[in-house]
């Protein structure tokens, strides 16, 4: 090694830093700019409801069925024409998936029939104690647009026969 060797590795060196100056920079400023998510990117859940309000889940639990984590907790009731959430025969009276144990793999979506479950592009997920992982029914479901739209609600007799509803979007008002 000559003795202007670690002269030249010097200036490369700096050369580095300086042309880097001036190159786009990639560093995101979380949390005011967010980074988009990839089309298929899994976040966390979120339980549907249709475009008038009532909820996509019918409460039959094939979504728990097909965790492999065990982190889902589905427990059904009835529903009627006088305190209707689902356009089916049940609903989810208590809906929770617990955040510690999920894997984040969708075969919960794969499972559900109504396309009720389904992982979003949510990535902010922090908690401080185990009770708070445990993502309840209300944490899940998005808001209803309207106060009319809101779940129990009453229904006309007759409309909603079928215990796994066929529509994609339901219109009953
Ligand atoms: S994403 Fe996978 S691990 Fe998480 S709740 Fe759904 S099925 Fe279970
Ligand atoms: S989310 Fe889907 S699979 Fe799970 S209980 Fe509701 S309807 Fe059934």
């Amino acid at each position: 090694m000559s003795v202007v060797d670690p002269v030249i590795e010097l200036a490369r060196g700096l050369g580095r830093t300086l042309s880097s100056m001036f190159e786009r920079p990639v560093t995101y400023q979380y949390p005011e700019q967010k980074r988009p998510v990839r089309p298929r990117f899994r976040g966390r859940h979120e339980l549907l409801r249709y475009e008038n309000g009532l909820e996509k889940c019918i409460g039959c639990s094939l979504c728990a069925a097909a965790c492999p984590a065990d982190a889902i907790f589905v427990e059904a009731a009835e529903n009627t024409d006088e305190a209707r959430f689902s356009p089916g025969e049940r609903y989810a009276s208590t809906y929770e998936i617990n955040m510690l144990r999920c894997i984040f793999c969708g075969f919960c979506e794969d499972a559900c029939p109504t396309e009720a479950i389904v992982l979003g592009d949510q990535y902010e997920l922090s908690f401080s104690n185990r009770r708070e992982a445990i993502y309840t029914k209300e944490m899940l479901l998005p808001p209803v647009r309207t106060q009319a739209q809101t779940t129990p609600r009453q229904t006309p007799p007759g409309i909603f026969t079928r215990s796994v509803p066929e529509m994609k979007d339901a219109h009953d008002d």
